[in-house]
């Protein structure tokens, strides 16, 4: 008899988890405190970037970040507040702020990302429909200096054969790549490997292929506790019964510390809220998916819709809107492209939290001390990056009880005994 898993969170990872494990035969249900897709899934930019794929502590952040403190228009704000979580949370954060942690940590997610672009290809051959566009990102910049900065730093994977990234582009030849570019960017680069996907249509794809399979999804269903036995959950409750199971996913993106510690666990994830701005239809036309002055903002042109994305605030559990970060955004985007619209009232905004690690890297796998209870969270800039390829490594790990190779860098016991 196949076993049963439930699934926490119907995020981009909760959904990608899901579909691996069905396809490996585990009798799957999802349970969402909302609708599938509604968490930080629903905000982002789209953007695939299957090897070049950084964690957010890097060395120089400490100081970068004090300064940036003191500004809550800056893209990394940090909200001052008394809380043990967030105080553990910097200080492991800001621990990893060096160059060696920054290349280790590099090196194990571009690892488990290459399978990113073979996995999707996978889950459109199952049958899921999903916008995406095979088009390359193409990286701009006003300041010399950091754009010769950034093409040093990707010297090193186009040398290893990682990733397929041009030269620095400047001028005219930029300009013809991207005409609508203001005069303030000077440059930029290209990286080919990128792909954007429409975030809404893939997590609205994987839940509707999910349920025509018999999958259950329980919407609007508020995990409150786990019941535990002898090492193993039992059960999972909710305000309306409880679900008898043989093993749990928790997948629930920034609010999975919360069911972390429904199991005597405390994994250190912290909320980075970032905003969406979508203009229906796109002001000014576009050939390419951006990245603006390292990383910034993304610009995002789907089908019909355009999306700013951008800015990093660590405030806690929140999706409250702060008008001055939003108008940075778009004077950022008004300062990049000629005739970009600076009244606020013409995109719909939207804001989402990023789950972020104290290290920059997921935690994937098995709880400490348990056998049936994992976690798939903390994938910060990168969870639409890296859904399919956690889906499937964990998937792996829970069917066959060996932990995969590409794994070990995201193993939450890296956290102590606690984790
Ligand atoms: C502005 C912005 C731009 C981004 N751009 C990109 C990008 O271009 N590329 C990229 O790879 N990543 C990007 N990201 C990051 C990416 O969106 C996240 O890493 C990813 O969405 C995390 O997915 P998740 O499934 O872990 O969490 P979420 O999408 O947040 O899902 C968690 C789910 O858990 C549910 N849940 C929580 N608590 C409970 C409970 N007690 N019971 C039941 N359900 C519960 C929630 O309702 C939610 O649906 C961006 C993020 C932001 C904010």
């Amino acid at each position: 008899m196949s076993e049963r898993v439930i699934v926490i969170g119907a995020g981009i990872v909760g959904l990608t988890t899901a579909w691996s494990l069905h396809q490996r035969g585990w009798r799957v249900t999802v349970v969402d405190a909302r609708t599938p897709g509604y968490g930080a899934s629903r905000v982002n930019a789209g953007r695939i970037c299957p090897t070049h794929s950084d964690p957010v502590p890097a060395p120089g952040l400490v100081k970068q970040s004090i300064e940036w403190m003191r500004r809550s228009d800056s893209p990394l704000y940090i909200q001052p507040r008394p809380s043990p979580d967030l105080s553990r949370f910097l200080y492991i954060f800001w621990r990893h702020c060096n160059q060696k942690s920054y290349d280790t940590g590099s090196a194990a997610m571009a690892e488990l990302g290459r399978q990113t672009v073979e996995q999707l290809a996978a889950i459109r051959a199952s049958g899921v429909e999903f916008e995406e566009h095979d088009r390359g990102t193409l990286h701009v910049y006003e300041s010399r200096a950091r754009l010769e900065a950034d093409t040093r730093a990707s010297e090193e994977f186009r040398s290893n054969g990682d990733l397929h990234v041009s030269e620095m582009i400047l001028g005219d030849d930029l300009r013809q790549l991207e005409p609508a570019l203001s005069d303030h960017v000077i440059g930029g680069y290209m990286v080919h490997e990128d792909r954007l996907v429409r975030p809404d249509s893939l997590t609205a794809g994987l839940a509707d292929w999910l349920t025509e399979r018999g999958v259950e999804i329980r919407t609007k269903t508020e995990v409150t506790g786990l019941d535990v036995s002898n090492g193993r959950v039992t059960d999972v409750r909710f305000a309306s019964g409880r679900l008898e199971t043989d093993a749990v996913v928790i997948a629930a993106g920034t609010w999975s510390p919360i069911l972390a510690k429904m199991a005597g666990r405390r994994v250190p994830i912290q909320p980075g809220k970032g905003y969406s701005l979508d203009y229906t239809p796109a002001p000014v036309e576009l050939r390419n998916q951006l990245s603006v002055d390292a990383g910034r903002h993304a610009v995002s042109p789907f089908d019909g819709m355009t999306r700013l994305a951008g800015t990093m605030e660590l405030s806690g559990i929140n999706e409250r809107i702060r008008p001055e970060r939003v108008e940075a955004i778009i004077r950022s985007a008004a300062r990049t492209f000629q005739g970009w619209p600076t009244d606020v009232r013409i995109p719909t905004i939207g804001s989402g939290m990023r789950p972020l690690s104290a290290d920059g890297l997921p935690l994937i796998g098995w709880l400490k001390g348990y056998r049936n209870l994992s976690i798939a969270a903390g994938h910060g800039m990168l969870g639409l990056s890296l859904s399919a390829s956690t889906g499937e490594a964990l998937a792996d790990l829970m069917t066959t009880g060996r932990q995969p190779d590409v794994l070990k860098p995201f193993d939450p016991a890296r956290f102590g005994r606690m984790a």
